[in-house]
């Protein structure tokens, strides 16, 4: 048997992060069956869905390494609609389902309770097909459902407690549980690897499966991934979406390497290790059955490390969306013509060391690549002091004065007016810094000086000088 796993997002907003981890975890167990991964768009809640949030999940699944070309698919659950209405009809025809025309208002007067479920009225009325009929499948009295599950075993639910569940509306369209089960069974599904709120779906789900009869697929229910809080990641709440950690400037192998640890580990007392052991080692059957903690600050050092580990040349390839303002990043505050690819390869192997997300790489060297330095005036209150006009009067005369424009030159020579002043090298490269740069923090300040240049330098420096007249 060869097995065929699928992913099967909604295409109703950005792409989740947990939905980027259950894809991921599919496409390892498909690779490592030597099996096929499906892609399929549930698109039937055609008032949610949005063609461009499709071209977002093929896209944020393409960062991820999942490529297109590389699985089957996508598919389309729209497509197969008239798949999903067949099947309905054999389960009303074979006696598998009952229509029923009770609103929810005549079910609550006759059990007396807005909580429990429907109370099989219309079981043995036989009411025909008509507007306003839904179509409900017919649960066994008896028994249980057993789903087999590779994280959690053999969870049992009593049949007597599933209700006898709608299929169809009242319109003649086929619900989810019924859409998603007959696409999975068209398209051959062994393996339905999803999260764990779908864990109620189920046994409904499985009963379906065997009314069709269709031999029901193995299933495995992922915990679910939760906040600092233990509260379930919300689009509204919390930054779920996999297209915004990207234009953030998150590295793709970082990311996915994350996103495997929720629930699992490597072998050895490893985070951080190559794909391939990942895809070698993880086991969905160790997956650990309690929910998964999504910590952006542990995913941010992750993320610094990935950045360190890049070959200069590949580190300075990636900035340079951030740089030029490409795709969906948001552009620099610099114009393209103002860019400076040598100056930018000359700080590059400083920034790599400084920055954990790529999109911080802007506020560290828009200095070099702007007519002027983009002041922070909380930094300049906070540095410039009594005697910091004169401190830059004689950094700009030693400045002015130096034979060799480097890094080391201009260290000694600022520390030498420092010495002057009684000061340390810190207190007197602060107000230097910031009527250079604009900022308190940023690359090493020599280096940055011998990139931008003497003239850039001295006229920053003499443009700070007069502001403070
Ligand atoms: N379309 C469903 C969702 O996005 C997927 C259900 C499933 O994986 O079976 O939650």
């Amino acid at each position: 048997m060869t097995v065929r796993v699928r992913f099967a997002p909604s295409p109703t907003g950005m792409f989740h992060v947990g939905g980027a981890r259950s894809a991921l975890q599919n496409w390892i167990y498909a690779k490592q069956q030597g099996g096929v991964f499906v892609l399929r768009i549930e698109d039937t809640d055609a008032a949610r869905n949005k063609p461009e949030w499709t071209e977002g999940i093929l896209s944020a699944l393409d960062w991820i390494g999942i490529s297109r070309g590389s699985y089957e698919g996508p598919y389309f659950q729209s497509a197969n609609a008239g798949e999903h209405r067949a099947a309905a009809a054999r389960l009303y025809d074979s006696g598998r389902a009952y229509y029923c025309d009770c609103t929810r208002e005549d079910v609550q007067a006759r059990t007396g309770s807005q909580y429990q479920g429907y109370d099989g009225y219309h079981r043995d009325r036989g009411l025909g097909p008509g507007p306003g009929h839904a179509l409900r499948f017919r649960t066994p009295d008896e028994g249980a459902t057993v789903v087999v599950d590779l994280i959690r075993g053999e969870p049992t639910f009593e049949n007597k407690l599933i209700e006898d569940f709608v299929i169809a509306r009242g319109d003649g369209s086929p619900v989810f549980l019924l859409a998603n089960v007959v696409d999975d069974m068209t398209m051959g599904i062994t393996h339905v690897i999803r999260a764990e709120e779908h864990l109620p779906n189920t046994p409904k789900q499985q009963l379906l499966w065997e009314a069709l009869g269709v031999k029901p697929p193995i299933w495995a229910h992922v915990p679910v991934v939760v906040n600092e809080k233990r509260q379930k990641l919300s689009k509204r709440r919390d930054k779920v979406a996999l297209e915004a950690y990207r234009d953030e400037g998150y590295l793709a192998g970082a990311m996915r390497n994350y996103l495997m640890l929720l629930g699992w580990a490597p072998s050895g007392d490893r985070e951080i290790v190559p794909w391939s052991v990942i895809e070698d080692e993880f086991r969905l059957d160790e997956v650990n059955l309690s929910s998964a903690f999504f910590d952006e600050k542990k995913l941010r050092a992750f993320n610094g490390e990935y950045i360190r580990a890049l070959p200069v040349a590949e580190f300075i390839d990636a900035c340079q969306p951030w740089l030029t303002g490409t795709g969906t990043i948001a552009p620099p505050p610099w114009q393209p013509e103002e860019f400076d690819a040598d100056a930018f390869a000359a700080v590059a192997p400083l920034a790599q060391t400084r920055i954990a997300v790529l999109s911080e790489i802007v506020p560290n060297v828009d200095f070099l690549f702007l007519a002027s330095p983009l002041i922070d005036e909380a930094a300049w209150t906070k540095t410039m002091k009594d005697g910091s006009a004169e401190l830059l009067d004689d950094a700009v005369a030693a400045f002015e004065a130096l034979e060799s424009w480097d890094a080391e030159s201009l260290k000694s020579t600022l520390e030498a007016v420092g010495a002057e002043r009684g000061l340390k090298l810190g207190k007197t490269q602060a107000p230097v810094r910031v009527a250079v740069t604009g900022r308190t923090v940023g690359l090493p300040l020599f280096e940055s000086l011998e990139v931008l240049g003497r003239e850039r330098t001295l006229t920053r420096i003499r443009a700070a000088r007069l502001r403070l007249v």
